[in-house]
């Protein structure tokens, strides 16, 4: 079916509370595993019809934000959903209580009742009005960036539109958009201070109502990590320190070489690979779009018959046009077994990232749109960080497709990319644990431990004097993950130190060996812990740093061979 002709039915919650408060009901008489099952696999479909009516709902409001039938179930929809939760909850309440609980990890596998702990464990009914809270600071910040009306070259930019100048070829113009945004955030810094400040102070009340010391044990609940704690994260920070540090700092002299400068360099010369300015992709939107069936076609039959899907089927709305909503992500519609890609391409590299990084998360849960339950088909957010930044890797054999003569720069702008940004998210990572440990901390003596810090995971920038704001050391607050997504970063270093695995057996192997590798970690979805794919797949624990330590020096061998 194609998403155009999929029937959109408003969803009934009353009659989805009386059915799951009923379900429960009928779960905990089963008198057998036969009983219990036939009542799971009920709300099961009950659930996957729920949400693929929520998801048509969200897709064609965005799609056309001036459709006013669209705009009206969205609303209905924000209104009355938080109502269901508490009878979802007496589902999930009846199933983690039942007798079968062996019967039902025998044909599920264990991971369905893993999630459902660390979900219950993460809250309790004191911790409401806290959340709320919460949700109104993290609100108040996301309003504060999104309100940004910098004055630039004549007219006024948002944060994000100014991002291009700021890799702009030309120095100085990218140096006036750097002290833009600087004097922008400068006349903000207090509020910012001071949102975040009691952001700390609320989440650690959070982590003792729940009886720990603090929020890091909650925080990581919330997250949802089954297999490591925060001991296995500071060893990988440590690993990080040791062995990617000097080896991303080797390629940012590189790259310094080139634009006629030495380490350490400023900000306005962080983000620019290449004197003549980074990659940009060859074509229009529609040779992007080809170039990617083209490069689904020929890597494999699965992505072959995944992108088919996707372009013949209309489950993706890429082109930007007038009242489409702005942004993208990637959501699904579980009763049709169909992801769906939302972006609006720009002209820049961002519109390849869409047709590999946001469309390998798509191909994963494609290949997972038979898994039962629901909530085993897509693994942790580490996990899934895999699928598509190791899609992005698959895809530099076909860079030529999408990059035409600046193929290579690419390339190797996207390696050294990588090896930089590990640092820089083990960096994010650490400054928040210090935060949430030491909470009686004032506003500058975290923005001077944030220096302290970037000092040694990324010795090569120095800030510039002349950019106040940035040199007063609350680069951080740029970063909304430290804001709206506590703890969550580490994720993308650790995903990277995976996905770069994947990469070097590309290159040694050959794409077709590394793909059944591929599959073999994608297959499962999240029937399995994020550690347990990586071995399913043949490849290193993140946290083994003699692993990192390879993977770092074959990605720097490679960028030092080759020197586009
Ligand atoms: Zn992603």
């Amino acid at each position: 079916m194609k998403f155009s002709e999929i029937p959109y039915v408003r969803p009934d919650f009353a009659a989805a509370k009386v059915f799951y408060a009923a379900a429960a009901g009928r779960l905990r008489a089963a008198s057998g595993f036969a009983a219990a099952e036939a009542v799971f696999l009920e709300a099961e479909e009950f659930a996957a019809g729920l949400e693929t009516a929520l998801a048509v709902a969200e897709i064609r409001r965005d799609m056309d934000t001036r459709d006013p039938f669209y705009a009206g179930e969205s609303a209905f929809i924000d209104r009355l959903r938080p109502e269901l939760r508490e009878y979802e909850q007496l589902f999930e309440d009846a199933l983690l209580a039942t007798p079968f609980r062996a019967e039902f990890e025998a044909k599920y596998g264990r991971m369905m009742f893993t999630g459902a702990e660390i979900s219950r464990r993460a809250f309790t009914g004191a911790l409401v009005a806290p959340m709320q809270r919460e949700n109104a600071l993290c609100s108040e910040y996301s309003r504060l960036l999104a309100s940004a009306q910098i004055p630039f070259e004549g007219g006024a930019c948002t944060l994000s539109q100014l991002t291009p100048f700021k890799r702009d070829p030309s120095r100085e113009r990218r140096a006036a958009a750097w002290a833009a945004e600087d004097a922008w955030y400068a006349s903000h810094a207090e509020r910012l201070d001071s949102l975040y400040a009691e952001l700390v102070e609320l989440r650690g009340g959070m982590g003792r109502t729940l009886g720990h010391a603090g929020f890091i044990p909650l925080g990581y609940d919330l997250m949802g990590r089954s297999c490591y704690g925060p001991g296995e994260v500071a060893r990988f920070r440590a690993a990080v320190l040791e062995h990617v540090v000097p080896a991303a700092e080797r390629a940012c002299a590189i790259a310094a070489e080139r634009l006629g400068l030495r380490l350490p360099i400023g900000y306005a010369d962080s983000d620019v690979w290449f004197a003549g300015g980074n990659a940009k992709p060859a074509g229009s939107s529609g040779q992007i779009l080809a170039a990617a069936r083209r490069f689904y076609h020929e890597l494999s039959g699965e992505t072959a018959e995944f992108i088919d899907f996707m372009l013949d089927g209309g489950y993706l709305d890429v082109l930007s046009r007038p009242g489409k909503a702005s942004g993208g992500y990637c959501t699904s519609l579980p009763s049709l077994g169909a992801p769906f890609i939302f972006a609006n391409f720009s002209g820049t590299s961002g519109d390849v990232d869409v047709m590999t990084h946001e469309a390998g998360h798509a191909f994963a849960a494609y290949t997972a749109r038979n898994i039962v339950p629901l909530a085993c088909r897509s693994p942790g957010y580490e996990a899934c960080e895999v699928h598509s930044i190791g899609m992005e890797y698959f895809a530099e054999a076909w860079a030529g497709a999408f990059f035409g003569e600046a193929a290579d720069r690419y390339r190797w702008q996207h390696l050294a990319a990588a090896l930089a940004f590990i640092p820089y998210g083990a960096l994010v990572d650490h400054f928040q644990h210090e935060c949430y440990r030491r909470p009686d901390m004032t506003p500058a003596r975290r923005n001077a431990l944030w220096l302290e810090l970037q000092q040694a995971y990324m010795p090569w920038l120095k800030p510039e004097a002349e950019l106040g704001y940035l040199a007063s050391g609350r680069a951080w607050q740029r970063q909304r993950h430290i804001y709206q997504y506590p703890l969550y970063y580490i994720d993308y270093c650790l995903a990277q130190a995976v996905a770069l695995q994947f990469a070097r057996l590309i290159s040694e192997e050959g794409p077709a060996a590394a793909w059944r590798r591929y599959m073999a970690y994608a297959r499962p979805g999240g029937t399995r812990s994020f550690l347990e794919l990586v071995a399913l797949a043949g490849l290193r624990s993140p946290f083994d740093p003699a692993a990192l330590e390879q993977t770092a020096a074959w990605v720097l061998s490679r960028l030092e061979a080759s020197a586009p």
